[in-house]
């Protein structure tokens, strides 16, 4: 499948596809999108930069604009989407405000952090489509606000995030209001068991979409990996920030804590940024992130669970200023680089404590990261012990055993040998 319009997209959605400049279907759009127009459930693995939004919100709109509603005489909600985090649910909205510019199919998005007041009254004028975070949407439906009896198209967004943020029965409470005749789709980054048991649990005899590995999206990012003691990274951060022409950066660190610190340590050697974290009101999220997409703010420190899904083009660089403890995480965060088919740079630093996580992450990724030592902070007692990484889960440190990940190697990272081994570089 080549072009959009070998895709049964109708008229308008055509159109709107083609003023976002889209020239072809990417690999989960081609895929997914005939099976959901068909009327399949669909259990999709796909990160974020994929194009999975329009994989889902074409055929949602599509379904809503073609089919009629079973209901007459009120305005019920057809499809639900779900998704962790704010910041996606905002994006989605806009995704099908943007591709549904032609129709008129009333929508909105429901949060938490915010008052409930606009949301409740965008509810009550009456919308075809709701895209929800857990918390406000059990809120809304327990205030009696939200009556999902009429859903014929769920989504189930990021499902591998929802449960690591502790989503799990929050999903499952909103499952049981559900209608059970109904088409669903699910969309994981990566594919876990309990991804697999959750899908078991809903999709009806689902179709599997898998984006083949492609190569242009991680294998453009330049990797590189610095030893430095805790202490000083944030001095070896603003030497990088400003040797290497950082255009735009996203800066991750573990903590919430340790994102607002490290905003005010730069601010005090005259390097301006802004943190994005669970900590921070939605207004100032919201700044942040505009700020960063005009290009005003050029470095943006946030936390995982914060930068999850952020689409923003054009991020020159990501530094793991800290490493992340799941391996999973350090490739959903370089990928906030390389967006749209871009290359770009990844530089993360490794202090005496990170050499494990460092090694699981060398483990998922299936290769060894570049070491650069040619900074004045390099620290050898942070270097993990010879053996570390390589992909094989050979290197342990400190006697433990290489973790086994139940985790597929994600999507889009990097090519694997034809008989699916994990390749190793160096
Ligand atoms: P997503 O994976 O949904 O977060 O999308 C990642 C980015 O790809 C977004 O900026 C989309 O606007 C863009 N995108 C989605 N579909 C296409 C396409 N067919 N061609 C080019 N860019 C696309």
């Amino acid at each position: 499948m080549q072009t959009f319009s070998e895709l049964d997209l109708i008229e308008p959605l055509q159109r709107a596809v083609e003023a976002q400049g889209y020239t072809k279907p990417t690999p989960v759009q081609a895929q997914a999108i005939p099976l959901l127009l068909a009327g399949r459930d669909v259990l999709a693995c796909a990160q974020t930069g994929t194009g999975k939004t329009a994989a889902f919100t074409l055929p949602v709109l599509q379904h809503i604009q073609t089919r009629r509603s079973g209901r007459t005489g009120r305005r019920p909600i057809r499809a639900l989407v779900l998704t962790p985090t704010r910041e996606l649910a905002a994006q989605i909205g806009e995704s099908i405000a943007g591709y549904g510019q032609h129709l008129q199919i009333p929508h909105t998005v429901i949060f938490g952090g915010v008052k409930q007041g606009a949301q409740v009254r965008a509810i009550e004028r009456g919308v075809a489509i709701l895209v929800a975070t857990p918390g406000r949407l059990l809120d809304l439906m327990g205030q009696g606000i939200v009556d999902l009896r009429d859903v014929e198209f769920f989504v189930l967004d990021e499902a591998d995030r929802m449960l690591d943020m502790g989503f799990i029965n929050d999903v499952r409470r909103v499952l049981r209001d559900l209608p059970s005749k109904r088409q669903n789709l699910l969309f994981s980054a990566t594919m876990p068991e309990s991804i697999i048991q959750l899908a078991g649990s809903f999709l009806d005899n689902p179709a599997r979409v898998e984006v083949t590995p492609n190569a242009t999206t991680v294998e453009k990012i330049q990797q590189s990996v610095m030893f430095c003691a805790r202490a000083q990274k944030r001095f070896l951060l603003a030497s990088l920030i400003r040797s290497l022409g950082v255009e735009s950066a996203i800066v991750f660190t573990r903590t919430k804590h340790g994102a607002s610190r490290l905003v005010k340590q730069l601010e005090q050697v005259g390097i301006s940024s802004a943190a994005i974290h669970g900590n921070k009101s939605q207004n100032a999220r919201t700044r942040a992130l505009d700020g960063f997409r005009s290009g005003e703010i050029r470095i943006l420190v946030a936390t995982d669970i914060a930068s999850r899904g952020i689409d923003v083009d054009g991020v020159s660089h990501v530094f793991n200023f800290d490493l992340p403890n799941e391996p999973e995480s350090y490739v959903h965060r370089i990928g906030r680089t390389a967006r749209a088919g871009k290359g770009g740079v990844a530089v993360a630093f490794c202090d005496e404590t990170e050499g494990a996580f460092l090694r699981d992450i060398e483990h998922l990724i299936g290769m060894s990261i570049e070491v650069n030592e040619d900074h004045e902070w390099h620290d050898a007692a942070s270097v993990p012990p010879p053996g570390r990484g390589g992909g094989g889960g050979g290197g342990s440190r400190g006697g433990g055993r290489p973790k086994q990940t139940t985790v597929r190697r994600p999507e889009g990272l990097g090519n694997r040998t034809s008989d699916g081994q994990r390749r190793r570089r160096g």
